[in-house]
């Protein structure tokens, strides 16, 4: 064959290949060529040729010339670990391309504060069989000056390999964080050509002999990937052995969370475990236990003011990232970014730490020892959306001692369809995790609204949490159907079971698209009937979201969002602002503004609402309204400020008597009279308690409207804390003896002419809802994001068949039996 010329692919200074600051390179352990120190931020072509590939970190490239020569170009050392991040591509494998084309552009400065070096290596990797017979090195070069001259071989001039005797093979799971890189790839040929027989890697439906680093690199295996390793020849056994044992070494590198072999998995537990919907949705996968690297810090003090400088430098470090990561973040991620700034800032977190760095401890040390005091602290005060903010501690804890430690950011790669299993998911690490490679969450702890449920939802990720320990337990590998819905993960299912929920994925994708599509229109039942699909908004930013995906107003303002994770109560002027900011975002539909709803688990600081032996049983809800009456005052003044007049109706919540809807009435009258309002603004109910369902009729006879808290109702009505782990599983607000306090109260809000909604979870359960209209219910007002869907279902229901179904539903004796009728139900729809 003629030379081959390679040009320069990008402008730089072109130095000998041995000055490459990781040995890899050094010593050719990739083959040989030289390194450029890039002043150009693109790197072209070098040749013609087919692109091979290009790493999903976008830092790497190989091509095949015409002619057979394998170049690998790889800029900067380490780069892998940027995940992409300041580099873009511009070519695709399998791609042709001409000399010159630009493969792949990098931001300079990104990299020189990033990278451990930018030397770039340009390498002829099958150089057996293509020496380089001329290079240029020692002086700058511009892009498409002559960079390398090879020479061709004959083809049999590759060394040959034995290939007799029977197949051995391995498979296992890679699980270097950073999948095979330059790296890796070298040591595995290399370990590869010390035996003679044939070996070669297969992995999805692509292989590639083990000598060959370009093919290895083509293969795209990224950490948690399934890989197998087949030898045949004399040496077969121990090439495979010695392969497999380098790789599952982890060879230096970051380790991932990995599922095992599908075929290794064994349970030995219950195969059916269930947990509380932190977000909705359906996944198929294998399950990952989530494993958490330890960071090693230093545990000596280099003395006090030294350790402060580290402690706040880190902490710098944290905010910064956390900023970075803030600006391109939707804004229910944010407020969870904002919330773990909030603790980076936090001067008795500073303080506390800064006491310990006084006795003579390190930074890790005191702000281990900080953290752990504030940790204890939430734990201590059996409140439990307080602590569901130890997570986000613990997460500024981890992340800050990482810094210290000049770790870089952990890095969670995972297998394709991972269902990831942990004790507990701490935000940034949900954060971090490949959003193309996660299927859904299990935890054996949290809460429904902790952060992490927050962002799963954001993230559009089906997550269970408080599974209870029994979850940690399931085998690493096991095929599983999280149904997220039900609150349940399926272990090792049956293929049936497997091929039904393969179905119904495919269905619900089907009808998810249809019902986005069709979000705007107003929802009518199949028959005509009217039925209201309301949002239930706790924040400004909410509304527009809400908006967008069909509410056709908000059912439920919980405006405790408001007033708690804060030291004093928000002044009118401030309700009024952000009742009219939503009020706007929701353009003329009906607001329907719940007064404060504290007590119980959601605390305050500035009402020091006395220790109780059972809060959820004390002062909450309309109790602490009437308690602290200027409070309520406050809130209905600036409630009937928001323009225009009518638009927000006032909803009241935990009435157990018609006396408390009477004394908030007095007082919104006197309001009104107070600021000159005439008009008639409706003043509504929830139904979260028995006696209210049960005396619906009597407070029907004085309440604009009623809507049923299903969360509060089911706690009361089976004395059931809703915050119990244990009792997660059994909390099902679909259990009959709620039903029959909804019919209870449908009943009531008919024989007063009043119109009947629900806004607590079972609003947004999909089994549940034809139930609800069929006993009564005309309005539904559930997280916006499931609207499309819910409106999707009203569309195909009828009202006859809703309530034949509803009438039913009743005579069941557990919430199993009714969902099971339910599930029958939704088979015959149209
Ligand atoms: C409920 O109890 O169902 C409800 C909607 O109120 P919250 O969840 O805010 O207590
Ligand atoms: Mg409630």
């Amino acid at each position: 064959m003629d030379k081959l010329t390679l040009v320069t692919p990008v402008e730089g200074w072109v130095a000998p290949l041995d000055e490459a600051p990781d040995p890899v390179f050094a010593e050719r352990m990739l083959g040989d060529g030289v390194l450029i120190d890039p002043v150009g931020s693109s790197l072209y072509a070098p040749c013609a040729g087919e692109i091979l590939s290009i790493h999903e970190a976008k830092h790497a490239v190989t091509l095949r010339c015409e002619g057979g020569a394998e170049i690998l170009m790889h800029v900067g050392i380490d780069t892998v670990r940027l995940r992409g991040e300041g580099f873009e591509t511009h070519a695709r494998a399998g791609q042709r391309v001409a000399v010159g084309d630009r493969l792949i552009s990098f931001d300079l400065d990104v990299l020189a504060r990033k990278a451990k070096s930018l030397v770039t290596p340009v390498l002829v990797t099958n150089g057996d069989a293509f020496p380089i017979m001329e290079r240029i090195e020692g002086k700058s070069a511009l892009v498409g000056d002559m960079l390398m001259r090879l020479r061709g071989m004959a083809t049999g001039a590759i060394a040959k390999t034995s290939a007799n005797g029977p197949e051995v093979t391995r498979t296992l799971i890679m699980p270097l964080a950073h999948g095979l890189h330059a790296r890796p790839v070298a040591r595995i040929a290399e370990c590869a050509r010390g035996f003679k027989s044939d070996l070669t890697i297969f992995a999805f439906s692509r292989k590639s002999s083990a000598r060959s680093p370009v093919g290895l690199l083509a293969l795209g295996l990224a950490g948690g990937d399934e890989m197998t390793i087949a030898g045949r020849g004399e040496d077969a056994s121990a090439a495979v052995e010695a392969l497999a044992e380098l790789i599952a070494s982890g060879m230096g590198e970051g380790v991932v969370s990995a599922a095992m072999p599908a075929q290794s998995v064994v349970v030995s537990g219950p195969r059916l475990l269930r947990g509380l919907t932190a977000a909705p949705g359906m996944a198929i996968g294998r399950v990952v236990p989530l494993l958490r690297d330890e960071v090693r810090n230093d545990e000596e003090s280099r003395g006090f003011e030294a350790e402060r400088d580290a402690l706040s430098a880190a902490a710098a470090q944290v905010r910064a990232r956390i900023e970075e990561r803030a600006r391109t973040a939707p804004e229910a991620l944010r407020d969870v970014m904002r919330a773990h700034l909030a603790f980076l800032d936090d001067p008795e977190l500073i303080a506390a730490a800064h006491r310990r760095l006084a006795n003579g401890v390190s930074a890790s040390a005191a702000w281990r020892a900080a953290i752990g005091g504030f940790v204890e602290a939430l734990r201590a005060s059996g409140n439990r959306r307080l602590a569901e903010r130890v997570d986000d501690l613990l997460d500024i804890e981890r992340q800050v001692l990482r810094a210290l430690a000049g770790a870089d950011e952990e890095f969670i790669a995972l297998p394709k369809d991972a269902i990831v299993v942990a004790d507990a998911i701490l935000p940034s690490q949900l954060l971090r995790l490949d959003r193309a490679r996660v299927a859904g969450l299990c935890m054996a702890r949290g809460g429904a609204t902790s952060h992490v449920a927050i962002l799963a939802s954001a993230m559009g990720l089906p997550a269970l949490v408080a599974m209870g320990e029994g979850v940690l337990a399931v085998p690493n590998g096991a095929t599983s159907i999280l149904d997220a819905d039900a609150g349940t993960l399926d272990i090792l299912p049956a293929a049936a079971a497997l091929e039904r929920a393969r179905m119904s994925l495919a269905r619900r994708e089907e009808r998810r698209m249809a019902a986005r599509a069709a979000a705007d229109e107003e929802c009518r039942m199949a028959d005509g009937a009217r039925i209201e699909v309301f949002a239930n908004l706790g924040a400004v930013a909410d509304a527009a979201a809400a908006v967008e995906n069909g509410a056709e107003g908000c059912g439920l303002l919980r405006t405790e969002f408001l007033f708690i994770d804060r030291d004093s109560p928000p002044d009118e002027d401030e309700q009024a602002r952000t009742y009219q900011a939503i009020a706007s975002a929701l353009g003329g539909r009906p607001l329907i503004v719940r007064t404060l709803d504290v007590g119980g688990d959601k605390t305050a600081p500035y009402l020091p609402i006395p220790a109780e032996e059972n809060p959820a049983l004390g002062l909450r809800g309309v109790r602490v309204s009437l308690w602290r009456p200027q409070l309520l005052r406050a809130q209905l003044r600036a409630i009937l400020r928001v323009k225009p007049l009518g638009q927000c109706k006032i909803m009241v919540p935990m009435i157990a008597d018609v006396g408390e809807l009477r004394a908030v009435r007095a007082m919104l009258e006197e309001c009104k009279a107070a600021l000159g309002v005439d008009a008639g603004i409706e003043l509504g109910v929830m139904i979260e308690t028995p006696a209210a369902a049960a005396t619906a009729d009597l407070i029907a006879a004085e309440a604009d409207f009623l809507s049923i808290g299903t969360n509060d109702l089911t706690q009361y009505a089976l004395a059931m804390d809703r915050g119990n782990v244990e009792l997660a599983a059994r909390i099902d607000a679909l259990h009959p003896a709620i039903l029959r306090l909804i019919a209870q109260t449908a009943e009531g809000a008919q024989t007063r002419g009043r119109w009947l909604g629900v806004c607590g979870g079972l609003a947004g359960d999909l089994l549940a809802a034809p139930i609800l209209i069929g006993l009564g219910v005309t309005e539904l007002s559930a997280i916006h994001t499931l609207i499309p869907e819910i409106k999707a279902l009203v569309r195909r229901l009828t009202l006859q068949s809703c309530e034949a179904l509803a009438r039913e539903a009743l005579k069941q004796n557990s919430a199993e039996a009714v969902r099971a009728l339910a599930r029958r139900f939704q088979e015959t729809l149209p």
